[in-house]
């Protein structure tokens, strides 16, 4: 049997909710954590002719990338796209997920997809976070050194880049006095006690502080485990928004557009003024990503790609970058691949459908 805490569990190692944006609603919107699941229904947007199209395939999940409603309600008399989602919802036991900015956040999300589908190579992300890594300090004795680094790093600690297991270790001695009371590991009660330890240094992302936390406690075998917590001003380069990447072999600026045509099935682009350069490096940021065209700009990106692009903002554009919108459903069109794919790959026998239903409102005249 598998339940909503079960698919959440995967859902949320790819995409932790802590790096949602602040505006959004990403996580569990109907439902109970222990419900059972039927199948899963993944999709960009919630409309009805989702959920219409998830009973048909009976599945009672529907994970999708935009949350239905962003801001709270009121009033639930389905006068409003989202009340009568949300009343449908309920009234059917359906489980509402999305999995948003949060998803938008890592580096293989939404934007690495979109520049994967591209064959772009020396991929990263085009707006880092910062303020984001912490660096754990803990004493392992020998004894379970091997255990306790094992559930740290498996709980989310120690990866740099496409390095996993980090860490810098230098073994010493630790002391310690046990007082009444206390169940010391080794040692006896009222006796300064010399233990060979090692001082084990790694690093983790905020949103991972709790479960590797956790992990270590868990598997260290002293009664009070001495640990540091040191807050990094380091950029985590593995989390932000956007992707920037390389071509190669380069091409024309009006070759290249053609592949985004077809890559993203666009019925039409709309660009800037051509530089008549090479296109090489390439930004891109699924969705609206207007606000971060001076980092592609610093980047040293040949074109930028993203959409929701306003007229006065094409007036900002430099002579040294191309911009194309080309669709906000457009360019997150494969988040739902990105999120299925974590899906079978976790339960390969189970239900998971990705929609056949078009949710783009917006439609082209040509
Ligand atoms: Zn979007």
């Amino acid at each position: 049997m598998v339940l909503v805490k079960d698919i959440i569990s995967v859902i949320e190692f790819k995409a932790p909710p802590g790096l949602q944006e602040s505006y959004d609603n990403s996580g569990l919107l109907t439902g109970r954590r222990d419900q059972e699941v039927t199948g899963i229904l993944v999709c960009l947007d919630v409309i009805p002719e989702i959920l219409d199209e998830a009973a048909k395939l009976g599945c009672n999940f529907i994970l999708s990338h935009h949350p239905p409603f962003f801001s709270a309600m009121k009033q639930f008399s389905g006068n409003s796209l989202q009340e009568e989602i949300l009343i449908r919802a309920i009234r059917n036991d359906i489980i509402l997920y999305a999995s948003h900015t949060n998803l938008d956040s890592v580096i293989d999300g939404v934007s690495g997809r979109m520049a994967d589908k591209l064959g772009l190579i020396n991929q990263r992300i085009l707006v880092p976070r910062e303020d984001d890594l912490i660096k754990l300090v803990c004493f392992i004795p020998a004894s379970h050194l091997e255990a306790v680094s094992k559930a740290i790093f498996a709980a989310g600690a120690g990866t740099i880049g496409k390095y996993d297991n980090c860490s810098f270790q230098v073994s010493g001695n630790g002391t310690f006095r046990a007082g009444k009371g206390s169940h010391p590991f080794t040692g006896s009660i009222g006796t300064v006690h010399y233990e060979p330890e090692t001082r084990f240094e790694t690093i983790l992302p905020k949103h991972r502080l709790n479960q590797v936390v956790k992990a270590m406690l868990d598997s260290h075998p002293y009664e009070e485990v001495a640990y540091d917590l040191f807050p990094l001003i380091n950029i985590n380069p593995a989390q932000g928004l956007g992707i920037i990447g390389e071509l190669e072999p380069d091409c024309s600026e009006p070759e290249f557009l053609k592949r985004v045509k077809e890559v993203f099935r666009l019925p039409v682009i709309r660009y800037s003024r051509m530089r008549n350069k090479q296109v090489r490096k390439v930004a891109m940021c699924g969705g609206s990503g207007i606000q971060f065209l001076n980092q592609a700009i610093f980047s040293g990106a040949d074109i930028y790609l993203t959409a929701d692009i306003k007229y006065h903002s094409w007036f900002d554009v430099p002579g040294s970058l191309l911009l194309a919108d080309i669709g906000h459903f457009e360019s997150e069109q494969f988040a739902i691949n990105v999120l299925a794919d974590s899906l079978i790959e976790n339960f390969p026998k189970f239900a998971v459908y990705l929609t056949k239903v078009n949710t783009n409102p917006i439609n082209y005249l040509l």
